[in-house]
């Protein structure tokens, strides 16, 4: 069977269904080709057949600065369903009890001074020691953030000063919780440039799916697809450019919005040689996921999430109460979901054992948890959660453009200026969809512009790099 059409988009996770969403409003149709049985990829959603709930592969957080994200959402109508959380602190659970982090209206980076300054586990000295990565991390610039990226981040913080202790409590815990790695795997550049972002702001609210987290986008863009006359496939793996059951489809543009290894299995095997964009990709490797849901018999909290701090015996690190998240499951027993990032070393427990330590995690902060019944539990192992934003990752970024006439990038791995996130998918997506355009003559910006400092952050900036 041979089909022709405009553009083929293979992958329908948040990239895919976003440069959808941007070629269809142009008047594009569409054909979209997704290798499993459902759209979303790891925002994916599902139901609990227990329960009836709508479960997601993991739990997600936005922010408010996900502008590419939340103009998807936006284009598909579903923005309000995004449940905003206003309280502006950060329960930091560690011993021997937990640290509450309040943000107060400070000019960035202030915001979070006074709660550091009285948190017992770190004294000044140790608070003093981050001094000159702090004031490096507010001048950097994209070059200065591409010069650290080939150094790994743990020598380069010890290299400015920061001490032992700062770097366990302060560092270990941010690479797990943000860049998903152990701190001595994350590049210096990378994740300088994640605190930058979330350091330089004071004004984000972090917001969750209101139900299910695919629902947001998957049912409406492939809705919106179909309706304009394009298609969608699933359980259709495209191996080579040509699908597995032997059908050639011919597109004048195809955008793979994979992640790495399947562009890798997908690409001729002479491309890593003959092309830089296909040079340097194995330096990327996955960070495996573990998550775990928890339904117990009562209510535990009316916090909706904390996070553990850095231990070598850590699982699990962001911890959500859903019962205090999701409208449907207000006033009713705790479901706690978490997440255990770069899971290599737990992949050999069993779910019983996951379910088990993950029990006692949570009665760390709830001592409750530890007698209280668990009705019902989930584990998901995520073989890749985002890519290790390892040393020299940054630099490996493809762009969305390739040197193959009509074939073009998206994903959240892609050189989006943003770490892997639902907004660098959503980013690269509308990004893709741009490439496109601009190619048949007809431009037009959809890509929302990366977040701008504020306060002493965006001041200091200025002087030291070159955003504005
Ligand atoms: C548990 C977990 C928690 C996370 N937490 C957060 C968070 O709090 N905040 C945040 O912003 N991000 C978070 N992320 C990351 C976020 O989910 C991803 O960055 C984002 O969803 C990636 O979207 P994507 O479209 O680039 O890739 P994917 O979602 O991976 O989509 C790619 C799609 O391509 C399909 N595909 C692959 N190969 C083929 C093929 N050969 N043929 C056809 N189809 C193919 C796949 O099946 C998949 O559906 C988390 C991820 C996980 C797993």
């Amino acid at each position: 069977m041979q089909q022709n059409m405009d553009v083929l988009i293979i992958g329908g996770g948040v990239a895919g269904l976003t440069a959808a969403i941007g070629l269809i409003d142009q008047g594009f149709k569409v054909t979209l080709i997704e290798g499993s049985d459902s759209l979303g990829g790891r925002a994916q959603s599902m139901t609990d057949r227990t329960t009836g709930e709508r479960v997601d592969l993991g739990p997600h957080v936005m922010v408010t600065q996900y502008r590419n994200m939340l103009k998807l959402l936006e284009n598909l109508g579903t923005e309000k369903q995004v449940v905003w959380q206003r309280r502006p602190h950060l329960i930091l659970v560690d011993k021997p009890e937990p640290v509450v982090m309040r943000l107060r209206s400070l000019p960035a980076p202030l915001h979070f001074a006074p709660s550091m300054l009285n948190v017992p586990q770190v004294s000044w000295a140790d608070l003093f020691s981050n001094r000159r990565v702090l004031w490096q991390l507010m001048r950097l610039d994209e070059e200065g953030i591409l010069e650290l990226d080939e150094i790994n981040a743990e020598q380069h913080l010890r290299e400015m000063g920061v001490s032992e202790r700062a770097l366990d409590w302060f560092w270990r815990s941010a690479a797990m919780t943000i860049m998903n790695a152990p701190l001595e795997l994350c590049s210096a550049g990378a994740l300088l440039r994640f605190i930058r972002y979330l350091g330089g702001r004071n004004d984000y609210q972090v917001g969750f799916a209101g139900e299910g987290l695919g629902d947001l986008f998957a049912p409406e863009a492939a809705r919106r697809i179909r309706a304009s006359g394009g298609q969608v496939l699933l359980d259709t793996s495209v191996a080579a450019l040509v699908t597995e059951d032997g059908r050639e489809l011919r597109a004048r543009f195809c955008i793979v919005a994979t992640p790495l290894e399947s562009l890798l299995s997908l690409v001729p095997d002479d491309w890593p040689l003959r092309y830089e964009t296909f040079a340097n990709l194995d330096r990327f490797k996955p960070s495996p996921y573990i998550c775990t849901y928890l339904w117990f018999a009562g209510k535990l909290t009316k916090e909706p999430f904390w996070t553990k701090v850095w231990s070598p015996d850590n699982l699990n690190y962001d911890f959500y109460d859903l019962s205090n998240i999701k409208p449907s499951l207000a006033g009713k027993s705790s479901v706690i979901a978490c997440n255990c990032m770069y899971s290599l070393k737990s992949d050999l427990l069993t779910d019983e054992e996951i379910v088990s330590r993950t029990q006692a995690e949570v009665a760390e902060y709830l001592p409750a948890a530890a007698q209280m019944e668990i009705q019902h539990a989930r584990v998901h192992r995520v073989p890749m959660g985002i890519p290790v934003p390892a040393p020299g990752t940054e630099k490996a970024r493809p762009d969305t453009t390739t040197p193959i006439p009509g074939l073009y990038l998206a994903g959240d791995w892609i050189n989006t200026g943003l770490p892997s996130s639902m907004e660098s998918a959503a980013r690269s997506g509308w990004m893709a969809a741009e490439q496109v355009l601009a190619k048949i003559g007809r431009p037009c910006a959809l890509a929302q512009p990366l977040p701008k400092l504020t306060g002493l952050a965006w001041a200091l900036g200025r002087k030291g790099g070159k955003q504005g």
